[in-house]
């Protein structure tokens, strides 16, 4: 029999937490043909979530855990739960009901008919806030702008993916890590299916601006290397303004009488460039900060503790 895991990871997520295990296992009911397991990550939640899952676990034996030492963050999770599911696909899935575990069924349709990847398209964000809509939007956009790779628009980590996938990821130890990308890099058969993102069942969002804002940068950082580019193009227009600008000044010194005056103009100049070379600077800093990470060739995670 072909088994599914659902990877759930969960960070402080004690009020949801039972509510989503019990949804999911009605829908894994739906499915008679296949084996389930639950691999709940455990995050590093500072509140019940941890002996919460023990509980289920107690109970059911479909249920297992995976509990880190401390908060590695929701990419980190997956992979935690990726590297220790059996299944022949893996379905990611937030632990707070936003992903309607009932989509499950037509991806699990879509893979048995050969896809490899099945990734849900958010039709409509119901619950989210304006703000997040559009910042989410943007970052999508430029993302595919300056990428090589082309990452599905409106889509989450909400997914289903083939245990070949599930190999591949294994082996990319990558620290700053975007799922989503990845899962796109690899290639093979991918697919989508359309759904209604819901609103958080309880409890508010584990994703504080700086997470989001560590997330959006990672995407960037580790799929593109165009913002590198940047500088050199910029070094190029600058040195073309400073061509018109020396002329502009030998000009005034030799021909006119009133050359102590135009400090604005080089106050602007000098303001302008080394705003701008701070930024540039800023930005191979990123990359520098991103290949000192992976040097150091930490693990991805620490698990504490394992119930399977
Ligand atoms: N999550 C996690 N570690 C974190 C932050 C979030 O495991 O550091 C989990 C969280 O418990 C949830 C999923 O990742 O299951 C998505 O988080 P959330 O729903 O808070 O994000 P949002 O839907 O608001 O973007
Ligand atoms: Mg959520």
């Amino acid at each position: 029999m072909k088994k599914l895991s659902w990877i759930i990871p969960c960070y402080n997520e004690e009020e949801v937490i039972e509510v989503a295990v019990k949804r999911i296992l009605n829908v894994s009911q739906l499915m008679e043909k296949y084996d389930n397991e639950l691999i709940i990550v455990d995050d590093g939640s500072k509140d019940n979530t941890r002996e919460i899952i023990k509980e289920l676990n107690k109970n059911d034996k479909r249920i297992n855990l995976i509990g880190l030492s401390r908060n590695f963050g929701h990419q980190a999770a997956l992979q935690a739960g990726l590297d220790n599911c059996s299944g022949s696909a893996a379905i990611i899935i937030d632990a707070d009901l936003q992903d309607p575990p009932e989509v499950v069924l037509e991806m699990v349709q879509k893979w048995e008919n050969g896809f490899d990847v099945v990734y849900a398209k958010r039709k409509e964000r119901k619950s989210e806030k304006i703000l997040k809509k559009i910042t989410a939007s943007i970052f999508y956009r430029f993302l595919n702008l300056l990428s090589d790779i082309d990452i599905p628009r409106d889509t989450g980590d909400f997914r289903l993916i083939d245990k070949k996938i599930i190999i591949e990821l294994k082996g990319m130890r990558e620290k700053g890590r975007f799922m989503r990308g990845l899962i796109s890099w690899v290639g093979f058969n991918q697919t989508q299916v359309l759904y209604s993102r819901d609103e958080r069942f309880a409890g508010k969002s584990k994703y504080p601006l700086k997470k989001m804002v560590r997330l959006a940068k990672e995407g960037i950082i580790s799929f593109s290397n165009k913002p590198l580019k940047v500088s050199s193009y910029l070094g190029f227009l600058f040195s073309l303004v400073s061509i018109v600008a020396i002329l502009y000044v030998v000009f005034v010194r030799i021909f006119t009488a009133q050359w102590v005056a135009g400090w604005a103009f080089l106050s602007i100049i000098i303001l302008l460039s080394s705003g701008l070379q701070m930024v540039l600077i800023g930005m191979l800093g990123e990359y520098i900060g991103s290949i000192y990470l992976e040097a150091k060739k930490r693990p991805l995670y620490i698990v504490e503790e394992k119930i399977i």
